[in-house]
């Protein structure tokens, strides 16, 4: 029997373990879950939404047991109160849409003909979830999932194991019926055989863009929809007329909460040459003040990375770049709490370029770079030098210049003076290796829907 293992970030030690499924047991959790599909989506509309919003509503209550247990599991300090602010923010906004989001397209309704589009359910909805923000990750698509009308199975990461669990106690709890929202353990061969199978009418998988490329090869043929939120490099640019202050405080914070690990984090900041000398002294301070350490101290503001494996491809990164002329900023003796594995301190490079990994692939840990430019023309050229395109975050007090630039950068979204955000109004999409599709706000409801059009004829004369 194969176990799923969580390895806590903050002592090293096993913290949680499951059996995984085998695939005859996984196969029957998708029987079952199709099995309660059609009734599920026969319930009206309203019933649904609400059932969703009492479960995440039940989640919140569960808040003293989720928070110290998502510490253990992904290191998040405790002093944060876990995920619920963009987890309820998420919730509320796709139940406000869900009405108008699945409401029927009407071309035509006279005396002699009917004629709409109306959104159906796909079926079966299977939703691969990473650790790094576990809860809000997965709620972007269970729950419009649910409303939609789909059954939902989940399968979280390894590391936040007993998130999917949690999550469906919750829903369960509130009256969502088992088998329509389903927590499984899985192994990547279970995984890839179930989707190979088209056991799924669609899967969401937001993780690695080598794993997205392993979702996608095991669908290859089935024509299975996909969802594929992959990584990121995220850039933001200062321009000379931002509001310094308000431009270091936003990415640092993007670079360095959560130690990091966020998927539209910054990872790589070009400053126009008249404020970047003192947009890097100001940085350097601002992480200066973090306090390292064990995320169940509450003075604790950054914790261990996720998985020492993690961590140690920071360091890698960072060794990389110094070797070929890159200058540390950040003093390491102000960080005693870093061990050389899973506890890093952060760090702000500078004299980096492109030639460098550390500007180029993801690092996902506490630590950017920063660059000099002297135009848009360069900076533009710098931000769209990558194999990512999740966000960019501009900083300027000009709306039209920063228009201007962002329809030439290759990214899902462009942010001014804010980063590091999902707005559930808008579509949470990527190009390039990010992936492709789109969640959260409208389109998200159509993306977890398929389109049936009816032509009716009223009069046959
Ligand atoms: P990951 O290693 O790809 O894992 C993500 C999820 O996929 C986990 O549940 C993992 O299960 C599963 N998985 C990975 N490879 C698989 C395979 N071959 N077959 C079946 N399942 C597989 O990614 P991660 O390290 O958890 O997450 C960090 C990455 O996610 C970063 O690259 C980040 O940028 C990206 N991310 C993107 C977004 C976005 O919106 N674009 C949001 C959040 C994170 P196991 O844990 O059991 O291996």
């Amino acid at each position: 029997m194969t176990m799923i293992t969580c390895v806590s970030p903050v002592n090293g030690e096993v913290y949680a373990e499951r059996p995984a499924l085998s695939l005859d047991a996984a196969k029957d959790v998708v029987a079952r879950a199709r099995k309660a599909q059609k009734d599920w989506a026969r319930r009206p509309l309203e019933e649904r939404v609400q059932l969703v919003l009492k479960g995440a509503a039940r989640l919140n209550e569960m808040a003293d047991v989720v928070v110290p247990e998502l510490a253990w599991q992904m290191g998040r300090p405790i002093k944060y109160g876990g995920e619920y602010r963009g987890f309820n923010e998420r919730s509320n906004y796709v139940a406000s849409i869900a009405a108008d989001a699945l409401s029927p397209m009407v071309v035509e309704d006279s005396a002699n003909f009917a004629r709409r589009i109306e959104r159906e359910p796909h079926g079966v909805v299977f939703v691969i979830a990473p650790w790094n923000y576990p809860y809000m990750t997965a709620i972007n698509t269970v729950a419009p999932a649910l409303m939609a009308g789909n059954t939902v199975i989940l399968k979280h990461a390894s590391q936040t194991l007993l998130v999917g669990e949690r999550l469906v106690q919750a829903f369960v709890e509130v009256g969502v019926p088992a088998d329509v929202f389903q927590n499984v353990y899985l192994d990547h061969d279970t995984t890839s055989t179930l989707i190979a199978a088209g056991s799924f009418n669609f899967v969401n998988f937001t993780g690695s863009v080598q794993g997205g490329r392993s979702i996608e090869r095991a669908a290859a043929g089935t024509f299975t929809n996909l969802g594929l939120e992959l990584g990121g490099k995220d850039p933001g640019y200062v321009m000379e007329d931002a509001d310094l202050d308000a431009a270091v405080d936003t990415l640092m914070d993007g670079a360095t909460y959560n130690s990091g690990q966020c998927c539209c984090g910054i990872e790589r900041i070009y400053v126009h040459e008249s404020l970047y000398d003192a947009f890097v002294e100001k940085s350097v301070a601002w992480v200066s003040n973090y306090k390292l350490g064990n995320p169940l101290d509450p003075e604790t503001t950054l914790g261990p990375m996720a998985n020492k494996r993690f961590a140690k491809v920071v360091r890698e990164q960072i060794a990389d770049a110094v070797a070929k002329g890159a200058k540390a900023l950040v003093d390491p003796k102000l960080f005693p709490a870093d061990d050389g594995g899973a506890y890093l301190a952060p760090q702000i490079l500078v004299d980096v370029n492109h030639s460098m990994a550390f500007m180029r692939e993801e690092t996902f840990g506490p630590a950017v770079g920063i660059m000099k430019v002297k135009s848009d023309a360069e900076a533009l050229e710098l931000m769209n030098d990558s194999p990512y395109g999740l966000t960019a975050s501009l900083w300027t007090k000009d709306v039209e210049r920063a228009s201007r630039i962002g329809r030439d950068i290759e990214t899902g979204t462009v942010f001014m003076n804010r980063a590091d955000y999902l707005d559930p109004a808008l579509c949470w999409t990527g190009v390039k290796e990010t992936g492709r599709g789109g969640s959260l706000s409208v389109i998200g409801f159509h993306n977890l829907t398929r389109p049936k059009s009816y032509h009716l004829k009223k009069v046959t004369a």
